[in-house]
């Protein structure tokens, strides 16, 4: 049921582009392959922001907004590139694997509850931000799905995030709706629609399987044909309906 309507939105896109050709659209054609897997510079805005410019323009008048309402969005991570999530990456492989005696595909498996594959984190887009409110004091992980629940002290912030977002077309990826698969809930990481859409539209066109068998970093030798197929599916795609 879920793939039929997945096809049939793919074709309704792109009727829709070739209908309207003058709308911008044809802007999606231009990411490279490099740029879609973060391993090329990006021009880059804001001290602190570093966001493409339109997104770090909308990202600014929804800062100033939000200060006017007591709450101060802060950025914790927006744009990284290829090499930076290759260090991560391997950084938790190895803590699994030989800290914690767990099996290649358990630490895998494992790892992806929140971090991508490197090559495939919308990080690497520039249209990506985790935020909390800098005007909290918080112990701990500041990136924890409590913190923005009941009493946590980013409450307010999802509450105002909730209700204004999306007028500055900020879009929550990982929900908490109950049915999607792939990465856990985020309630702290937002995606600049008008950009990621057409990425992540030029991303879905590439042979990914392909692009990832490719690549050779620790863990990687461990990848099959059905767990990348499967990654695919429910950790890029099985994601807010909305940034499809
Ligand atoms: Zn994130």
């Amino acid at each position: 049921m879920e793939r039929r309507s997945f096809i049939k939105k793919s074709g309704l896109s792109g009727l829709a582009l070739s209908l309207m050709p003058n709308l911008g659209l044809s802007k999606e054609f231009e990411y490279s392959i490099l740029e879609l897997m973060g391993k090329v510079d990006i021009e880059l805005y804001g001290k602190g922001i570093n966001l493409r410019k339109r997104a770090h323009d909308a990202f600014v008048d929804m800062k100033k907004a939000a200060y006017n309402d007591g709450i101060d969005i802060k950025i914790v991570s927006s744009y990284r590139d290829f090499y930076r999530q290759e260090g991560i990456w391997e950084r938790k492989f190895l803590r699994y694997t030989e800290d914690d005696g767990m099996e290649p595909l358990e630490a895998i498996d494992k790892i992806i509850e929140y971090s991508t594959i490197p090559g495939t984190s919308r990080h690497h887009w520039g249209t990506d931000i985790d935020i909390i409110d800098g005007y909290r004091k918080v112990e701990g992980d500041v990136l924890d799905p409590s913190k923005f629940e009941n009493n946590g002290p980013f409450v307010d912030l999802k509450k105002w995030m909730d209700e204004n977002s999306n007028d500055y077309d900020f879009y929550l990826v990982y929900t908490d709706n109950p049915g999607r698969r792939g990465f856990k809930y985020e309630p702290w990481h937002y995606s600049y629609a008008p950009i990621s859409i057409p990425m992540l539209t030029e991303f879905r066109r590439k042979n990914i399987l392909k692009l990832l068998q490719e690549e050779d970093f620790i863990g990687s030798e461990h990848f099959t044909n059905g767990f990348i197929k499967n990654y695919v599916q429910d950790n890029i795609l099985d994601i807010n309906p909305t940034l499809l």
